[in-house]
């Protein structure tokens, strides 16, 4: 069984936005909106299927009661406000203090914002995006808000005086990505047509495909738990920083060609230098099971 769709029908109007956006905003929110609450029991089934029935209560739990931004994926006019492009069921006074609050650059993208439990969300109802943005949702775990302290798939951000300080989000956003894809096909499986788009993530691809594979399925438990902790016990704290490390430079370099508009570049010295460490974490794991299995014994 899957817990009934939850998102509310109803929206609010935002009269004092008006303008000639406005009813075209209000169409394509009101497509969009139904969409997924129409797809939502078959994206939970997907999430269900792609992280194990274990996690079911988990997931359901966490899918219920979506607060979501929708905006308008195009490019914004001269002269225009965020607030033309962006709609929600959540009141206009709520976006309003958001608004207040974020960089508005926030709401003209994708995105998962965890310390106010928000999805911002395409109105072309980019199923890509969304699956992606809900998998960032599913892995978020809140460990303080005051300071700011999050744990996301295996990214950490603590705030400090200069800012919010992220560790391996590059490395997450990749495998992200993905999750993503194999989610995807989860939805394609369940019967749900799907036009799939490209991300900036997948650059980075070759660089963790034997990282991700080796160690799916603790992926997947680490992302549902937020126990970084254990799972680098698992693969060996100094291959993980040693690796960590390497894909933070690569794919600092990456993201500055793309931003450059020059095509990203990985040879295959990058893969090989970056597989090698997962070998010794491939080897770590081995060890420390034969030196557990022995001890049973
Ligand atoms: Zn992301």
């Amino acid at each position: 069984m899957i817990a009934n769709s939850i998102i509310s029908k109803k929206y609010h109007k935002f009269e004092k936005w008006g303008g000639d956006n406005m009813s075209s905003l209000q169409e394509k929110f009101t497509s969009a909106n139904s969409r997924l609450n129409n797809e939502l029991n078959y994206i939970i089934q997907a999430f269900i299927n792609f992280y194990g029935k274990k996690h079911r209560d988990y997931i359901v739990s966490v899918l219920q009661d979506l607060k979501i931004i929708w905006y308008e994926d195009i490019k914004f006019k001269e002269g225009s406000e965020i607030s033309d492009y962006i709609v929600s069921s959540l009141s206009e006074d709520q976006i309003n203090a958001y608004l207040k609050k974020y960089n508005k650059k926030c709401f003209s993208q994708s995105a998962y914002i965890d310390e106010i439990d928000v999805l911002v969300l395409p109105l072309s109802y980019d199923i890509t995006h969304i699956i992606h943005e809900i998998n960032h949702k599913v892995s978020s775990h809140i460990l303080s808000l005051e300071p700011l302290k999050i744990i996301s798939g295996v990214c950490t951000s603590v705030e400090k005086d200069i800012g919010v300080i992220q560790e391996n989000s590059d490395l997450n956003e990749a495998i992200n990505q993905k999750m993503t894809l194999e989610i995807l096909d989860e939805l394609r499986k369940l019967g749900l047509e799907i036009q799939y788009s490209t991300s900036w993530q997948e650059n980075m691809f070759p660089l963790i495909n034997l990282f991700y594979e080796s160690f799916k399925e603790i992926l997947k438990d680490t992302y549902i738990s937020g126990d970084i902790v254990s799972f680098i016990k698992i693969i060996g704290a100094e291959n993980y920083s040693e690796f960590s490390q390497r894909i933070f430079m690569k794919g600092f370099r990456l993201k500055r060609s793309l931003i450059k508009g020059e095509i990203p570049i990985i040879t295959e010295e990058d893969v090989k230098e970056i597989e090698s460490i997962v070998t010794f974490m491939q080897n770590f794991t081995c060890e420390a099971k034969t030196s557990e299995d022995k001890r049973k014994i």
